[in-house]
């Protein structure tokens, strides 16, 4: 029979008792051998949880734990652990639809909030490979193509209402999370507060700038509440680079904790804003200027992918699916006629979602600089001066972004503001 992780009192795993409680579950098969043979190594390198691989004859299996406090802070920020049950509820949900694009998921325990998933061994964290300015050919479009199913599957255009409402209920309780995301993303970085940090003196005026330019405040608290009021489909919530996974010819989505009902813009911005604050931390990263300008070449490049990945992928969906969702019903546009209408309302759709990548792109950069969580990719330039230079000309962009949205219509738009962008 397998044990609860922790039978009495919900406690933070060690190696022993993560073995004798892994020994009890039908996945230890994909160990192998006894479980004094397995060796246990703690792993985790986010902000918030513990995770363990869990290393057997056979194979290997990664064990996620959530602490009732936010890992990096201790004890004094507590934090519900029943984010692993939505972490788990938002893998189960989307399963169906993103094939091989998340681990296989082999067991989730509720008393000690432990989630046993497929270890990735051949991965790395698609952030710790473009801070080395590696390149993985596939990634950004993979991501792109994951976040169309994923979100276009659980959204009213492929749901009927009372799947859709029954999901939004579902996720509703993850509101411990999505307070974080409000105050960290909306709310924090266009005021003074504690948890707040940037590089100072060096951006002292440039967050000063930020924090009176009314436009940019006025753009960001209206994407803030898009954010808590469109529940267009089921969001992963955190899908910055450090939740990638690749490989030469795979990408593994991971850490959905933050899942909830929210607008596809902020998944999209997530992801594409971590690639440009990589592009901005190249000067830091690589001294070579030719290297550098080829990897950012490449880094521009893989933007135009992911959205285009995306677009393609959703609008092939919406076109090809017999629909039953209860947005935009198909029955009312049989005819002909109807049928262009439609299209192009599907068009317009989709150019929406890009304004809106744009918007959270902007917010989302702008929080990983004067914001409480900063990126690795700048964090790991210790020259301050060198730094600051990278981040002034990632929030020049992203202040653009906020207050003038017109001029971004397309993705190239984005990629030829890039290089300019420079305060
Ligand atoms: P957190 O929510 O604490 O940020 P993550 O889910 O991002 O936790 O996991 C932390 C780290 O653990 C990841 O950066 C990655 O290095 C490693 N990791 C997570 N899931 C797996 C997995 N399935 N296989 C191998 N390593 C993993
Ligand atoms: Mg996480």
């Amino acid at each position: 029979m397998s044990e609860p992780a922790a039978r009495d009192e919900y406690r933070p795993l060690d190696a022993a008792r993560l073995r004798a409680w892994l020994a009890g579950l039908p996945a230890r098969e994909a160990l192998g051998g006894d479980p004094g043979d397995w060796r246990v190594r703690e792993i985790g390198d986010g902000n918030l949880n513990l995770v363990f691989i869990v290393e057997g004859p056979a194979g290997a299996l990664c064990v996620k734990q959530a602490l009732p406090y936010v890992r990096v802070a201790g004890p004094s920020w507590p934090m519900t652990p029943s984010r692993a049950a939505f972490e788990w509820a938002y893998f189960e949900t989307v399963a169906p639809y993103v094939g091989a694009a998340i681990p296989r998921m082999h067991h989730f325990d509720p008393q000690s909030y432990c989630i046993v998933m497929e270890c990735l061994a051949e991965h790395v964290i698609l952030r710790r490979g473009l801070m080395q300015a590696r390149r993985f050919e596939r990634a950004a479009g993979d991501v792109g193509t994951y976040v169309a199913r994923a979100c276009f599957h659980t959204s009213d255009l492929a749901l009927p209402v009372e799947r859709k409402m029954q999901s939004v209920a579902r996720f509703a309780g993850n509101h411990d999370l999505v307070r974080i995301t409000v105050d960290l993303v909306f709310t924090d970085p266009y005021r003074e507060a504690a948890r707040n940090r940037h590089t100072s003196p060096q951006l002292d005026d440039a967050v000063q700038a930020l924090r009176a330019d009314d436009a940019v405040k006025i753009a960001a608290a209206r994407l803030g509440a898009k954010f808590l009021t469109e529940a267009q489909a089921l969001i992963h919530g955190d899908l910055h680079s450090g939740s990638v996974m690749v490989s030469v010819d795979e990408t593994r989505i991971i850490d959905p904790e933050f899942a909830f009902y929210g607008p596809i813009g902020f998944d999209l911005g997530a992801f594409l804003a971590n690639l440009l604050l990589n592009w901005y931390a190249l000067d830091g990263l690589v001294p070579d200027l030719e290297a550098r300008a080829a990897q950012r070449l490449w880094l521009t490049e893989q933007m135009r992918s992911f959205w285009n990945s995306f677009s393609d992928c959703f609008l092939g969906l919406w076109r090809g699916t017999v629909a039953v969702g209860d947005a935009f019903p198909a029955s009312t546009f049989a005819d002909p006629g109807a049928a262009a209408a439609l299209d192009a309302q599907r068009r317009a759709y989709v150019e929406a979602l890009f304004a809106d990548m744009l918007g959270f792109a902007a917010c989302k950069m702008i929080r990983r600089i004067v914001g409480f969580a900063h990126v690795a990719d700048l964090e790991s330039i210790a020259d301050p001066q060198r730094r600051a230079a990278c981040e002034r000309a990632a929030l020049a962009l992203a202040r653009r972004l906020l207050a003038c949205p017109r001029e971004f219509r397309r993705i190239d738009d984005l990629i030829d503001a890039v290089a300019q962008a420079r305060a």
